[in-house]
């Protein structure tokens, strides 16, 4: 169950096909056949998937050994701060020094050394790289983490509990990004993000990722999950998937909106497949798997 509700998240009509498509708490990752290009070697060095139909145990890791294992790679650190939901519990968060906000930094060093110098664009249209240049983010565990939410929860999404999370804005920065945010804003790019959260739950995020410390964007560069009303994705509204969503919406601000998405980030595949960045960075994310 608490991998089929991590499925859900930011996926309300998932077709009951992708469900079977699951991995424990996300941690084994699929790499999509059309993911992109990678400038890191995250996408290598990410433990295999267990089988989708084990005919043994012994090919699946287990699971409370799993919790135990992510919890020591952030650093799980108890807070006095009380849950958004109903306050019952005290949030966790993850350490400034542990293994998560090292590795986070080993590859925004990487980013940040690519936003310096970027070589030339090779999915822009002809010519390329003649837009202005912008970076585009996705927003949970990319330049949001959600990790206090993931204790809460033990790792099992609830629609109505993560939007208690959401719309009080109560997830704090991952760790070096709004530095490396800010920084390309120095250096002359365009922000956008781009993320799963529906179109309703724009407020809450748009408090969270101030108080966070992101530079604020115009409505029009923060794209939340709204299928119906977004032309660009009317060849696959309104059961876009992932990939077909963000992809598209790259689509849209390459070719419609005239600018070169010099960088794109993510901490899902799917935030990275199908084109449309010069250059994608995969941040770390052993909590879930959304295909
Ligand atoms: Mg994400």
């Amino acid at each position: 169950m608490t991998h089929i509700l991590a499925l859900l998240r930011r996926s309300r009509a998932l077709p009951a096909a992708l469900l079977s498509v699951v991995t424990v708490l996300g941690l084994l990752v699929l790499v999509s056949a059309t993911s992109a290009t990678a400038s890191n070697t995250e996408a290598a060095r990410s433990v295999p998937a267990p089988p989708a139909n084990p005919t043994s145990a012994d090919q699946i890791q287990n699971i409370d050994q799993v919790r135990t294992a992510i919890k020591g790679y952030y650093g799980d650190t108890p807070t006095s701060t009380p849950d958004p939901v109903d306050g019952a519990k005290t949030l966790h968060t993850f350490s400034l020094t542990g293994s998560y906000a090292k590795e986070m930094a080993a590859v925004e060093q990487n980013a940040a050394k690519w936003l310096a110098h970027p070589r030339k664009g090779h999915d822009y249209p002809v010519p390329p790289n003649q837009g202005p240049k912008a970076v585009l983010l996705d927003i949970d565990d990319t330049t949001l983490n959600t990790f206090n939410y993931e204790i809460y929860s033990n790792f099992a999404f609830n629609p109505a509990t993560n939007a208690a999370f959401v719309n009080s804005a109560a997830f704090p920065a991952v760790p070096g990004m709004p530095t490396l945010v800010n920084q390309a804003v120095g250096q002359g790019y365009t922000i956008f993000f781009l993320t799963g959260r529906p179109e309703g739950q724009r407020p809450g995020t748009v408090t969270n990722l101030a108080n966070a410390g992101y530079p604020s964007v115009p409505s029009g560069h923060l794209f939340l999950k709204d299928q119906v009303n977004q032309p660009w994705l009317a060849s696959c509204s309104p059961t876009c998937t992932t990939i077909q969503y963000k992809s598209l919406t790259r689509k849209h601000i390459e070719k419609d909106l005239g600018f070169d998405i010099v960088a794109n980030f993510g901490d899902q595949f799917s935030d990275l497949a199908g084109g449309y960045a010069d250059q994608t960075f995969k941040l770390p994310n052993p909590m879930y798997f959304l295909p």
